[in-house]
C-alpha cells in the first residue's frame, strides 16, 4: 500500500478521470488507436460504469427502424427544430459551441449513432417511447414524434461494449483501471495540463453506487500527453445544486431526493476550473418533478423517477389541478416552474390501478429487471393483469403512496401525510369530479383528456403506454391510488466548455493544452449542448458521442 508522502507515480499517453460511460468510451477509442490509458476513479470497482449503469438506457434516435415500423415519421430538420425549441439557446457567448455540438450531435443521432452501437451487439425494445411531448403549438418545446429507444439490457446494456473493450485492453496492459484514485489537483506546467495528482483512498467494500469512504491511504501522481476529464455532474451535491439554482425555477426546494449517485459531486469542475478551463451554465439543470422516496434505498436521499403515462390527475400540494400542458410526462422544466410558485415542495398524482398498470414505468436499471436481464417471460409479465413487479413493491412499500377503495378515504389519506400543509380536499374532489365528466364528452375542452385520447394514435402508447380513457372514480378501474412526488434531482445541463475536438476551452477562448472533457463534466457537449431542455433520452447517447470525439481527437494529440 503506498505510504502517505510518497506519491505512487503512473504514466501513460492518456488520463482519463472518471469510469463513467463518457469515461469508459473516451478510453474505448483511445486503445483502438493504440495509446496507453490510465483510467482514475474515485469509487471502487463495484461501481464501474457510474451512473450509466443505474440508467433506464432510454437513447434518442432520428429515423430508426424502430420508429419507421411503428408509423413514425421523423427527420433531421423535425428533430433539430424540436431541439432548438426546447433548447431556448439565448446567449452569445456560453452558448457557442453548445449550439454547434447540438448540431453534430443531431447529426450522429439520425445516421452513425444507431449502427454504431448495432455493430458493438447493443440492441433496443421494439416500442418506442414518447417522452418530454411538450404540448404546446407545434414548433415549441418537446418531441414532435416519440423519440425514446429503450436499450434492450436497459443502462448497463449501453455501457457493456466500453466496459468489455477496456478490459480486453486492461489484460495486455495497455489500460490501466486505477479504482480508489480521487484526482485533486491537475498538474499544469507551461500552461499545458500533463497530468492529475491526488489521494489514494482506502479500500472501501461498498456496494455499487452506495457512498463510500474518504479516508487517504496515499498520494498518487499520474502524468500523460492528454488529460481528459469525464467526472460526471453534480446532481449528488445538494449544496452545489441549491447555489447554482436559477432565480427563473424561484427558490430551491428544501426538501429534495437524490437520483444520482453520493458520487456525482461536481468536485471535478473547480479542479478544472483551477487549470484553466472555463465552466458555463452552471444554472441549467434537469431535475424532475416526478421522484419518489426509494423504499429500498441504495443511497442516501435514494429517489426514483416515475417515468409516467399521461392521464394520472397531477395535482399541486394544496389539491389545485395544475394548468394546460403541464400533464405527466409533457414538459418537465416547466412544471418543476410552476410548482416551485406554489409555494410547496410536493404535488400529486391521483390515478387508479388501470393506470398505474399501464402507465407508471419507473426509471432505472434495477427497476426493470426484465429489460435489464433481456428476460422475455418476465418481459411478458407486463401484459397481463396487474402492475409489473417493481412497481407494486412501490405501491405495497412506498412513502409516497396511497390507495383507497373511495375518494373520501383516498382524501382523507393525503392530507394526514402533509398535515402541515393545507390540503384543499373539496378543491381536489371538484377536479377529480369535473375531469370525469369529460370522459363523457366526445369534445371536450379539457386538454388532458383529449391528449390522452389522441396519444392512443400511436400504436407503441395505445399497446403499453396509456390506459384506455376512464373515469378516476369508475370502481372497475380501481382502487383509487394518490401518490406524492417530490423534486428529484439528476442531471447538469452545463459544464467545461469545450470545442468540436473536445478540448476544453479557456476564460480567452482558447483552448488549454493537454485538457479535455466529455459527458456530463463538459455540459455533454460544448458546455451545454441541450441549452434549457431536454429533449430526453439524449444524454446517454451525448455521453457516448463527446466520449468518442475526445477519445478520437486525444489519440491524435
Ligand atoms: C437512474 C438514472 C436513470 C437515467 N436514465 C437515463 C436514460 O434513460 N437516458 C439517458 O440519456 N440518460 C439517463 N440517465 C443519465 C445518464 O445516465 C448520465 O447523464 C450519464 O451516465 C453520465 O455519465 P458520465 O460518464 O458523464 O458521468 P458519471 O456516470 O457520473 O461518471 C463520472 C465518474 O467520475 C468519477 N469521478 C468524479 N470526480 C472524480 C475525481 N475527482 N477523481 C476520480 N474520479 C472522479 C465518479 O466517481 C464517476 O464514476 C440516467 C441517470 C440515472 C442516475
Amino acid at each position: 500500500m503506498p505510504q502517505p508522502h510518497a506519491p505512487s507515480h503512473l504514466a501513460a499517453d492518456a488520463i482519463v478521470i472518471g469510469a463513467g460511460l463518457a469515461g469508459l468510451v473516451t478510453a474505448a477509442e483511445l486503445l483502438e488507436a493504440g495509446r496507453s490509458v490510465i483510467v482514475l476513479e474515485q469509487e471502487p470497482e463495484a461501481s464501474l460504469g457510474g451512473q450509466a449503469w443505474w440508467a433506464f438506457g432510454g437513447l434518442f434516435l432520428i429515423d430508426s427502424p424502430e420508429q419507421r415500423r411503428l408509423g413514425v415519421r421523423d427527420s433531421l430538420e423535425l428533430a433539430r427544430q424540436d431541439w432548438y425549441a426546447s433548447a431556448g439557446f439565448d446567449r452569445d457567448d456560453e452558448d457557442l459551441w453548445a449550439r454547434r455540438w447540438a448540431d453534430a450531435y443531431l447529426e450522429f443521432a439520425a445516421g452513425e449513432k444507431r449502427a454504431w452501437l448495432h455493430g458493438m451487439g447493443v440492441r433496443w425494445f421494439p416500442v418506442v417511447g414518447w417522452a418530454e411531448r411538450g404540448g404546446g403549438t407545434a414548433m415549441t418545446h418537446g418531441n414532435s414524434v416519440p423519440r425514446f429507444h429503450i436499450t434492450w439490457g436497459t443502462g448497463p446494456g449501453v455501457v457493456a461494449p466500453f466496459i468489455a473493450r477496456v478490459r480486453a485492453a486492461q489484460a495486455t496492459g495497455r489500460a490501466t483501471l486505477a479504482f480508489r484514485h480521487r484526482v485533486d489537483e491537475l498538474i499544469v506546467e507551461d500552461g499545458a495540463v500533463v497530468g492529475a495528482r491526488g489521494a489514494v483512498l482506502t479500500p472501501d467494500p461498498a456496494a455499487r453506487g452506495a457512498a463510500s469512504g474518504r479516508g487517504v491511504a496515499g498520494e498518487f501522481e499520474a502524468r500523460a500527453t492528454s488529460v481528459i476529464v469525464a467526472s460526471g455532474g453534480i446532481g449528488g451535491n445538494h449544496d452545489m445544486v441549491r447555489a447554482q439554482w436559477p432565480a427563473r425555477l424561484g427558490t430551491p426546494p428544501e426538501h429534495m431526493l437524490s437520483g444520482v449517485p453520493a458520487h456525482v459531486d461536481g468536485r471535478m469542475l473547480a479542479i478544472s476550473e483551477r487549470a484553466g478551463g472555463r465552466l458555463v451554465n452552471g444554472d441549467r439543470m434537469w431535475h424532475y418533478v416526478e421522484g419518489i422516496e426509494n423504499w429500498d434505498p441504495v443511497w442516501a436521499r435514494h429517489g426514483i423517477r416515475i417515468l409516467p403515462g399521461p392521464s394520472s390527475i397531477w395535482l399541486d400540494a394544496t389539491g389545485k389541478r395544475l394548468p394546460t400542458p403541464l400533464f405527466p410526462g409533457f414538459d418537465t422544466l416547466g412544471t418543476l416552474e410552476h410548482l416551485r410558485k406554489t409555494g410547496h415542495d410536493h404535488s400529486w398524482f391521483v390515478l387508479t390501478q388501470k393506470i398505474i398498470e399501464k402507465e407508471f414505468a419507473l426509471s432505472g436499471s434495477e427497476q426493470n429487471p426484465d429489460l435489464t436481464g433481456k428476460d422475455v417471460p418476465l418481459l411478458l409479465e407486463r401484459i397481463k393483469k396487474g402492475a409489473p413487479g417493481p412497481v407494486e413493491a412501490f405501491k405495497r412499500n412506498g412513502a409516497d403512496f396511497i390507495v383507497a377503495d373511495d375518494l373520501d378515504e383516498l382524501l382523507r389519506g393525503m392530507a394526514e401525510l402533509e398535515p402541515e400543509v393545507p390540503f384543499d380536499a373539496e378543491r381536489a374532489r371538484a377536479e377529480i369530479v369535473a375531469r370525469d365528466r369529460e370522459m363523457a364528452n366526445e369534445f371536450t375542452k379539457d386538454s388532458q383528456v383529449a391528449a390522452l385520447r389522441q396519444a392512443r394514435n400511436f400504436k407503441g402508447d395505445k399497446l403499453i403506454r396509456v390506459a384506455s380513457p376512464h373515469r378516476i372514480l369508475d370502481p372497475a378501474a380501481g382502487p383509487l391510488i394518490a401518490v406524492r412526488l417530490h423534486v428529484l434531482t439528476r442531471k447538469s445541463l452545463g459544464g467545461l466548455q469545450t470545442d468540436l475536438s473536445a478540448r476544453v476551452l479557456g476564460a480567452d477562448g482558447a483552448p488549454v493544452p493537454g485538457l479535455y472533457a466529455a459527458g456530463e463534466a463538459a455540459g455533454f457537449g460544448g458546455g451545454g449542448m441541450h441549452g434549457y431542455r431536454s429533449l430526453e433520452g439524449t444524454f446517454l447517447g451525448s455521453c457516448l458521442f463527446s466520449g468518442r470525439v475526445a477519445g478520437r481527437a486525444a489519440a491524435g494529440a
